[in-house]
C-alpha cells in the first residue's frame, strides 16, 4: 500500500506537518475552530494539503475578527459521536440541549455590557461533555464539564467465574471469590464506565443508574484549578437545570469578564449540591 506523504484528518484533507505543528500553538480554547476554518478555505481554494502558508493567513484572520467570532460561550463535546466504543452514555440530545440554554441565555449581551468593547475568547463560558470517565474533552478544566457514566450492577444471574469483567476493568475494583455468589464492586474504585457490562456472558453484571456526573469550576491559567464534582449521577433535564443555575449564578456575580471557574466557591458548590442532588431519575438506556 503506498504511503501517504503527510498525515490525515479525519476531513480526508492532508496536512503539512507544519501546518500541524503552527496550529498546535494556537491556544487550546480556539484551536477546533481554527482548524475548521483552515479546513474549510483549503477545500474552498481547491487544495487537497493544508500548508503553514494557508495556517498563517487564517490565524491572522480569526484574531482580527476576534469581536465577530466570539459567542459568550464554547460547548465542546469528545469524539464519542463517531463511534467511540468506550461510549457509556450517547450525549447528542443533551448537548443540543445545553446549545439551545446558552442560545437563549444571551451571554453576549451580558458579555458586552460586562466588557465592553474588547470582548476575548477567554471571557466566554465553557462547557464541555464526554461520553465516559475517559474524559477526552477534558471536562475537569471547563466552566462545566459533564461526564457519561453506568452504574455496574449485580444481579442473581449465576457468576461463571470466567474473570471477562476482571480483566477489562482497568480500576481493579472488581474481586471475585469462590464463597460470594456474584462479583464484589467497590464502590470507591469504580469509576463508572460500564465496560465490565458488555463483556459479562451471564447477565451477571449489568448496567445500572445511566446518567452523568457534573464537575464545576475548573480553569487553568494563572491558578490553575481542577473542576469540583457534585456527588451523584443526574439524567439530562437535572443536568439541564444545574447549567441554568450555574448561569444565573454566573450572571448574578460576574462583573468585568470574570469567569464562571473564578467566582465559583465552596459554598456555591455546596448550594448546588443541596438543591440537585436528591432522588433523579437517571434513564437505564
Ligand atoms: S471520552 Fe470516552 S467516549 Fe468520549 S472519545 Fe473519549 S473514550 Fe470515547
Ligand atoms: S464500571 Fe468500569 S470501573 Fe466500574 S467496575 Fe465496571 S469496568 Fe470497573
Ligand atoms: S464477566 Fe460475568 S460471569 Fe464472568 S466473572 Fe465477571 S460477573 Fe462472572
Amino acid at each position: 500500500m503506498q504511503k501517504k506523504p503527510f498525515g490525515t484528518t479525519e476531513s480526508a484533507i492532508r496536512w503539512h506537518p507544519d501546518a500541524e505543528k503552527a496550529v498546535g500553538k494556537a491556544p487550546f480554547f480556539v484551536r477546533k475552530r481554527i482548524r475548521a476554518r483552515v479546513e474549510n478555505k483549503a477545500r474552498e481554494n481547491g487544495k487537497k494539503i493544508v500548508t503553514l502558508a494557508e495556517v498563517k493567513a487564517t490565524q491572522q484572520r480569526f484574531l482580527n475578527q476576534q469581536d465577530k467570532e466570539i459567542k459568550g460561550y464554547q460547548i465542546d463535546t469528545c469524539f464519542g459521536h463517531t463511534g467511540c466504543p468506550m461510549r457509556a452514555v450517547s450525549s447528542d440530545t443533551l448537548v443540543a440541549q445545553i446549545e439551545t440554554i446558552f442560545q437563549q441565555a444571551d451571554l453576549i449581551s451580558f458579555l458586552k455590557r460586562e466588557v465592553g468593547g474588547n470582548l476575548k475568547f477567554h471571557h466566554e463560558f465553557r462547557v464541555t461533555v464526554a461520553d465516559c470517565p475517559n474524559a477526552c474533552s477534558q471536562p475537569q478544566i471547563k466552566d462545566i464539564g459533564i461526564i457519561g457514566a453506568v452504574m455496574p450492577q449485580t444481579t442473581d444471574e449465576v457468576c461463571s467465574l470466567c474473570e471477562a469483567c476482571v480483566e477489562v476493568c482497568k480500576e481493579a475494583a472488581i474481586k471475585l471469590s469462590d464463597s460470594e455468589a456474584s462479583p464484589q464492586i467497590d464502590p470507591d474504585f469504580c469509576v463508572r464506565c460500564g465496560q465490565c457490562v458488555p463483556v459479562c456472558p451471564t447477565g451477571t453484571i449489568v448496567s445500572g443508574q445511566t446518567g452523568y456526573r457534573v464537575l464545576l469550576g475548573g480553569r487553568l491559567g494563572r491558578h490553575p484549578r481542577l473542576a469540583i464534582e457534585l456527588p451523584g449521577l443526574y439524567d439530562e433535564a437535572t443536568v439541564l437545570k444545574i447549567i441554568s443555575a450555574c448561569i444565573g449564578l454566573y450572571k448574578q456575580k460576574s462583573r468585568n469578564g470574570v469567569r464562571f471557574a473564578h467566582l465559583l466557591t465552596d459554598q456555591d458548590v455546596d448550594r448546588l449540591a443541596d438543591q440537585f442532588n436528591k432522588p433523579s431519575n437517571p434513564s437505564s438506556s
